[in-house]
């Protein structure tokens, strides 16, 4: 089987470039192509160079059209607007779109999956493993324990980040109402101020904190009368994304066109 070419978008943005480096340390996969915003320094310039390797012979370019067409499948941790527009064009060619973009609307949520019936898209609020598996725990310690435990998610990012809740706080609380056999919109809590009144049953809480360089740490607590159950994830390092996000575009390449996660990926 030939490499698999895969195309970094957002290649000089920070998981962009653990992107590069994951591809060019894996197997069966090549980094074909990378592309930044019109304007951007970084385009022209090689992205080996960008990302600490060395030489590549692979430039910036600010065309990802093109850079689209020419690859197999693309990684795309960028920002909402770039995404839905990389999904058009990887929708026309049936490539492979890896989305660990977080912060859509439900409206972007639609066209996502309008795009996913060309083509081969796995989107994950987070691809590793680790939080992969929590993401299983939840759901099946959520389904095991009744609403007199009360459901809070915890998160805490770097001082950078711009979406709240985080994606893999959204990924928690999904699996925990589908746990219950609930919908998360109908019970979510995002946000507390004020005089908010007593806690509703059965609410699923989510708060977030934001400071320094923190790379994600999250817990879903699990609160009843007289005890309470913690389970914790923290990444200590950006390469477990993109790690995760490689071995997606590897999977992905001989699936049926589709909306696909990283619980499929892991077969979790
Ligand atoms: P970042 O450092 O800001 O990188 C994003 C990069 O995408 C920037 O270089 C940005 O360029 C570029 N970009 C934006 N629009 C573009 C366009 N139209 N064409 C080409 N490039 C474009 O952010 P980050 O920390 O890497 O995070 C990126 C996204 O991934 C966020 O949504 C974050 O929440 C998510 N994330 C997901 C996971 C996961 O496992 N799923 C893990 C970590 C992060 P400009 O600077 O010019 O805007």
């Amino acid at each position: 089987m030939n490499d698999l070419r895969i195309a970094i978008m957002g290649a000089e943005g920070r998981m962009g470039q653990q992107l590069v480096r994951a591809v060019a340390a894996s197997e069966g996969c090549v980094v074909a192509g990378a592309t930044e915003r019109p304007g951007s320094v970084a385009v022209g310039k090689d992205i080996g160079v960008l990302a600490g390797l060395g030489p590549m012979g692979v430039n910036v370019s600010d065309n990802a059209e093109a850079v689209i067409a020419a690859s197999d499948a693309i990684l795309d941790f960028t920002a909402p607007a770039a995404t839905l527009k990389f999904a058009d064009m990887a929708a026309c060619g049936g490539i492979v779109h890896v989305i660990g973009t977080t912060g859509f609307s439900q409206e972007d949520e639609a066209k996502i999956r309008a795009a996913a019936e060309r083509a081969r898209i796995i989107k994950a609020g987070n691809m590793s493993l680790g939080v992969n598996l929590l993401t299983a725990v939840t759901r099946r310690v959520s389904a095991a324990l009744d609403m007199d435990f009360d459901i809070e998610i915890v998160e805490m990012h770097h001082r950078h980040k711009v979406d709240a809740p985080s994606g893999t706080a959204l990924m928690l609380a999904h699996a925990a109402a589908d746990g219950r056999g609930v919908s998360l919109e109908d019970t979510a809590v995002r946000v507390r101020d004020g005089h908010t009144g007593p806690r509703a049953k059965g609410a699923i809480g989510m708060q977030s904190l934001r400071g320094g360089s923190v790379v994600g740490d999250h817990t879903v607590i699990l609160a009843g009368e007289g005890e309470r159950i913690e389970l914790t994830h923290r990444a200590e390092d950006r390469s477990i994304f993109a790690r995760g996000a490689v071995k997606a575009a590897l999977w992905g390449r001989d699936k049926a066109p589709g909306l696909y996660s990283m619980i499929d990926v892991l077969g979790l």
